[in-house]
């Protein structure tokens, strides 16, 4: 027999009733209940038989239930443990899905990958994420370097503005180019708060991060890279060469102002409108410098 959906309001709220399940606000718990942006995020994750999916936090397992019907795999991890023997019931026909309960951040992703998506090339990450560790966790996957195709999220819209911008504007930032040197992006639609329950307090989009197979620009140390990119941002209302000034010292004025000069950066520039070829221009020739100690 085939699973009933749980993705309605009405379906939600009798499973919850039924298993006596309290929202925590604490752990991001805003359930989707809308099966239109069900569908927009399962068809921008492209998925198929032949490919596998990663959920993070899978709530009651709406999404879960549609990742089943099109990816080959999936493997959900919840960390909250009153929702598992939920997800089991939810899932219990769902041969190709498993649940495990843990947090992400502290999981092992490498080891997980090994376990559970031996033999699928392709694995994408899709999830309505909670909102209070958006950034740490699709760091950790970026960072990690996970053999990932696509990730496609349910965030908070201002973040997912951040990250898809581009230089010049306000929502430009450290975030924006963290993000790019890793992926393309596309913001796939804008949701309303009104599709969870609980409501938060805030309005979402569905962002879809693409892995490039190299990274946007070629630096030699990019633990280096992010570090000047960190410190052009420091101070928004502050110049490219004040804010560089805490990597080399105050010192090291004229020669900074030297080495931008060459490199042709305006030190008076602010660090909002550099785009990811100066930043890789700048950060290669601050290393060579050794101005940065
Ligand atoms: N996927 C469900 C949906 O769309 O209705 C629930 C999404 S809800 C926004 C976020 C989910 O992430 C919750 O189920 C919450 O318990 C879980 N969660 C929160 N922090 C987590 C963490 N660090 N690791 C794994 N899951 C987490």
């Amino acid at each position: 027999m085939k699973q009933i959906e749980v993705s309605t309001p009405k379906r939600t709220k009798e499973i919850i009733a039924r298993h006596g399940f309290s929202f925590k606000k604490s752990l991001g718990q805003n359930f989707l209940i809308d099966s239109n942006i069900l569908n927009r995020i399962v068809d921008a994750a492209e998925l198929s038989k032949d490919k596998a999916a990663l959920e993070i936090g899978p709530g009651i397992g709406a999404l879960t239930q549609r990742l089943a019907q099109e990816a080959g795999k999936v493997t959900a991890v919840e960390i909250d443990q009153r929702l598992i023997p939920i997800l089991s019931e939810i899932l219990a026909e769902e041969e190709h899905v498993d649940v495990v309960h843990g947090d992400v951040l502290q999981l092992d992703l490498a080891k997980l990958f090994q376990d559970k998506f031996a033999g699928f090339s392709k694995v994408s990450v899709v999830a309505n994420l909670p909102y209070y560790v958006t950034t740490p966790i699709l760091m950790k996957l970026l960072e990690e370097k996970l053999p990932l195709e696509h990730i496609v999220v349910m965030i908070q819209k201002e973040v997912a503005q951040r990250m898809a911008a581009k230089p010049g504007g306000k929502d430009y930032g450290s975030l924006s180019i963290a993000v790019q040197y890793y992926c393309t992006t596309e913001i796939v639609c804008m949701v309303p708060h009104t599709v969870f329950i609980p409501q938060p307090n805030v309005d979402s989009a569905v962002i879809k991060l693409s892995l490039r197979q190299q990274p946007a620009v070629a630096v030699d140390d990019e633990a280096f890279f992010f570090r000047v990119v960190q410190s052009a941002f420091a101070q928004r209302r502050k110049t490219l060469i004040n804010n560089l000034l805490q990597l080399t010292g105050k010192e090291k004025r004229p020669q900074l102002t030297e080495l931008l000069e060459q490199i042709e950066i305006d030190p008076g520039r602010r660090g909002e409108t550099l785009s990811l070829d100066e930043y890789a221009k700048l950060s290669q020739a601050l290393k060579a410098s050794g101005l940065a100690g």
